[in-house]
């Protein structure tokens, strides 16, 4: 059986690490405050959005919502955008996804200040994590890598396979992965043979959205595999690694729930606290 790579502790660690670190900037005048924007009514949103809050909340940072109708206009929405940029007490903003069809969310997301991207989605900060320069890294990419590094998993060298190409997990993960020296697949709807490379991985990471994607036949023999895909059954809430038969072939393998998703709200923290730093 391999060993179970705990998430949910990891995220609860760093947490309180953040919870300790806006205390001191708090001392220092600085209040990290985040503003996440939801326009019309999703419930998944607002389950995150609530999740989110109550974590801001724990850690002592300062949240502030904006519910806009369904009928909300573009200019509406990048007026609010803009008028969050300017606020010198708001250090992070996020747009919680999906928006309603008429909006263009890449214009939304563009419009933000790169400087409180705190998802980082925005061209300037997927560029500068391109160029391995500092930036806002997309928050479940970063939370496999904190958990790839609090486990000690070598990456350097290592054969990475990552199952899905979204802009907001698979292509940061193919960066993110590149930069610590790994040597990087990234496989979609359109790979050929998927089994065939993803038998070659050291690391295999699926972020595809599909329960029991990943079977035991596609995985090497003391791979380690995280699974990032977040799906919604009857029974329950599972991820895309056929959990029951992979974990005794695998080293390492992360849970669903209690894997990947505890740190995607812990990376949110950390950006904001980063970004309030910057901003004095
Ligand atoms: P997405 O935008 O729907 O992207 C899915 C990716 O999987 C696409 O690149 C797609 O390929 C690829 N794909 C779909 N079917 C495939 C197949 N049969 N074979 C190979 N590749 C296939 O999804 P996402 O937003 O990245 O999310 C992926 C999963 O992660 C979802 O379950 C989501 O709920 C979960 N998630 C979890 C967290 C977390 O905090 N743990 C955060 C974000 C997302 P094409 O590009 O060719 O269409």
């Amino acid at each position: 059986m391999a060993i179970l790579m705990d998430g949910k502790a990891l995220a609860k660690e760093i947490r309180e690490d953040i919870k300790v670190e806006v205390e001191e900037l708090k001392k220092n005048g600085i209040y990290p405050r985040l503003a996440v924007i939801m326009v019309g009514e999703d419930p998944a949103s607002a389950v995150y959005v609530r999740n989110k809050s109550k974590a801001c909340n724990e850690a002592g940072i300062e949240f502030e919502e904006f519910l806009l109708p369904e009928e909300t206009t573009m200019e509406e929405l990048l007026n609010l955008i803009n008028e969050l940029n300017g606020r010198k007490d708001i250090h992070g903003i996020l747009l919680q996804s999906p928006i309603p069809k008429h909006l263009d969310i890449e214009k939304a997301f563009e419009t933000i200040d790169y400087r409180k991207d705190v998802d980082g989605f925005t061209a300037v900060n997927v560029g500068n994590l391109t160029l391995n320069k500092p930036t806002f890294i997309s928050c479940t990419p970063h939370g496999v890598i904190k958990i790839l590094e609090k486990y000690n998993i070598n990456m350097e060298g290592a054969n990475a396979v990552i199952l899905g190409r979204s802009n907001i997990v698979g292509k940061p993960l193919i960066q993110c992965l590149l930069n610590k020296n790994a040597t990087v697949t990234v496989c979609h709807s359109r790979t050929k043979n998927i089994e065939e490379i993803t038998k070659n991985a050291d690391i295999l990471i699926s972020a595809i959205g599909k329960p029991k994607f990943v079977t035991e036949n596609m995985v090497k023999d003391g791979a380690v595999v995280i699974d990032v895909g977040i799906n919604r059954t009857e029974n329950g809430i599972v991820g895309d690694v056929d959990f029951e038969n992979v974990k005794d072939k695998a080293s390492y393998i992360t849970p669903v729930p209690g894997g990947v998703g505890p740190m995607t709200i812990a990376m949110l923290l950390h950006n904001v606290v980063k970004a309030a730093k910057k901003l004095k």
